[in-house]
C-alpha cells in the first residue's frame, strides 16, 4: 500500500488541447446570461488514492457519465460564480478570485468532495481566460462569467463519499444585468418556504440548494414579484433575497443614526463575495460619514415599521451577477412595504454608490488587491 500523500492540484501539469474549430462571438448586446459558451474549458479529475491528476484545458464538450454516477443520484455537486473583466489596456483581471476559492472548497468538503491549494486553480483559470480572451467583451458592464463546478463521479448507488470526482470550469460571456440602467425590483416576502435553516447548508453553494427555490419564484413571479425576499422562523428574520444577500440603509429609531445592515454570517446565509464588499467599502467609505455598519439580525416588522415612519432609506440585493440590484417594495403581510424609493428612482444613493465603487475595482480603475492581474 502507498504511504505518499495524495496530490494536490499542479498546474505545471497541465495539459492544453485547443479547437480546431474555434466558434463565432455573439454581439454583445446580443449576450444572454449563461446560454454562450467559450471554445474551451478546464477540467481536473481526481480520485482516492491519487488525488488529483493532471489539469486539462480541451475544447468545450459534453461530459460522458455512467447513468449511475453520484452526482445523479444524491447531488455531490458545488458551483461557484465568478467574472473576468477585460480593463483599458486589454488585460484581464479576475475580482477577489480568492474568496470564491475559500467557498468552493467549504461547499466540497461539505458534501465530502475534495479540497485543492486555491492559488493552484487562480493559476489554471487564468490560464483558461487566457486562451478564451477573444470571448471577453471590452465594454463597461460586461464580462466572462466563470462557473467552477465539482461533482462526485463514483458510478455506485451505494450512499457514501465519492472515490472520484470531477473539477471543470466553463466560461460564458455576459453582458450588464441591467442593460439601459437600473431597474428597481419588487419582491415578495416569503415564509411559506424556507431557503435555509440553523445547522442546515444554505450557507455553502451546493447546486440541491437552488432547484428548491425554483418553485416559489414562479409563485412569487405570477403575483408580480421578481425575487423572493426569504424570512427565516416566527420572527420573521430577513435573510437573502432570490440569489442574492441583502441589504437595508435605515434610520435608527431612537438615535436617528443612518444605519447599513445585513444579515450576520450565522450559517444560513450565503458569504457573498458582493456583500463582503459592500461591507468593506461602507466602513471604509461610509462610516466616516457618520453610518454605522451591521451585520445583525433584524425582523420584516422592523422593516415595516421604519418603513411606516419615513425612517426606510433604501434596500438593494448584492452579488456577481447585477452587483446591486434596488428594490422598490416588499409585498408582507397583504401589504406593500415601501423601500424608500421615489416612483421616478430606480435606485437609491447606496446602491448606486456601491455598483460605481465595485466596478471600479472590477474593471481596475481603482487600483486595488482586490483585482488580480491574470
Ligand atoms: N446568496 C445566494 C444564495 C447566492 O446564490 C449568491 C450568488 N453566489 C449570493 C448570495 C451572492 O454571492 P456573491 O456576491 O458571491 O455572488
Amino acid at each position: 500500500a502507498s504511504t505518499s500523500k495524495p496530490l494536490d492540484i499542479d498546474p505545471s501539469k497541465l495539459v492544453v488541447e485547443k479547437t480546431t474549430k474555434p466558434g463565432p462571438l455573439k454581439k454583445p448586446e446580443e449576450l444572454i446570461f449563461g446560454a454562450n459558451f467559450t471554445d474551451h474549458m478546464l477540467t481536473i479529475e481526481w480520485n482516492k488514492t491519487t488525488g488529483w491528476l493532471e489539469p486539462h484545458i480541451t475544447p468545450y464538450q459534453n461530459l460522458s457519465l455512467d447513468p449511475a454516477t453520484c452526482v445523479f443520484h444524491y447531488a455531490f455537486e458545488c458551483f461557484e460564480g465568478m467574472k473576468a473583466y477585460k480593463d483599458k489596456q486589454g488585460k484581464i483581471r479576475l475580482f477577489r478570485p480568492d474568496k470564491n476559492m475559500e467557498r468552493f472548497n467549504k461547499s466540497a468538503a461539505r458534501i465530502a468532495l475534495p479540497t485543492f491549494a486555491p492559488t493552484a486553480l487562480i493559476d489554471l483559470i487564468s490560464k483558461l481566460v487566457k486562451i478564451d480572451s477573444r470571448f471577453i467583451p471590452e465594454q463597461r458592464g460586461y464580462s466572462l462569467y466563470l462557473r467552477p463546478t465539482m461533482i462526485g463521479t463514483q458510478k455506485t448507488l451505494g450512499v457514501g463519499a465519492p472515490g472520484s470526482a470531477l473539477l471543470y470550469v466553463i466560461a460564458s460571456p455576459v453582458g450588464p444585468y441591467y442593460p439601459t440602467g437600473f431597474k428597481a425590483v419588487s419582491l415578495e416576502a416569503t415564509n411559506y418556504a424556507v431557503r435555509a435553516w440553523p445547522g442546515g447548508v444554505g450557507d455553502k453553494k451546493l447546486g440541491a440548494n437552488y432547484a428548491p427555490c425554483i418553485v416559489p419564484q414562479r409563485e412569487a413571479m405570477s403575483r408580480g414579484f421578481q425575487q423572493n425576499l426569504w424570512l427565516f422562523g416566527e420572527e420573521e428574520f430577513v435573510t437573502e433575497v432570490g440569489t442574492m444577500n441583502f441589504f437595508v440603509a435605515l434610520k435608527n429609531k431612537e438615535t436617528g443614526q443612518k444605519e447599513l445592515i445585513t444579515a450576520p454570517l450565522d450559517g444560513t446565509i450565503l458569504e457573498g463575495v458582493t456583500r463582503d464588499s459592500v461591507l468593506s467599502l461602507a466602513r471604509e467609505r461610509l462610516a466616516p460619514e457618520g453610518w454605522k455598519i451591521e451585520e445583525r439580525k433584524y425582523t420584516m416588522a422592523e422593516l415595516d415599521e421604519a418603513a411606516s415612519e419615513g425612517r426606510l432609506i433604501e434596500a438593494f440585493g448584492a452579488g456577481t451577477a447585477a452587483i446591486v440590484s434596488p428594490v422598490r417594495c416588499i409585498s408582507w403581510k397583504g401589504k406593500l412595504v415601501n423601500c424608500g424609493l421615489q416612483e421616478h428612482e430606480e435606485s437609491g444613493e447606496i446602491a448606486t454608490k456601491m455598483k460605481n465603487w465595485i466596478e471600479a475595482r472590477q474593471y481596475g480603475d481603482d487600483k486595488h488587491e482586490w483585482s488580480y492581474v491574470c
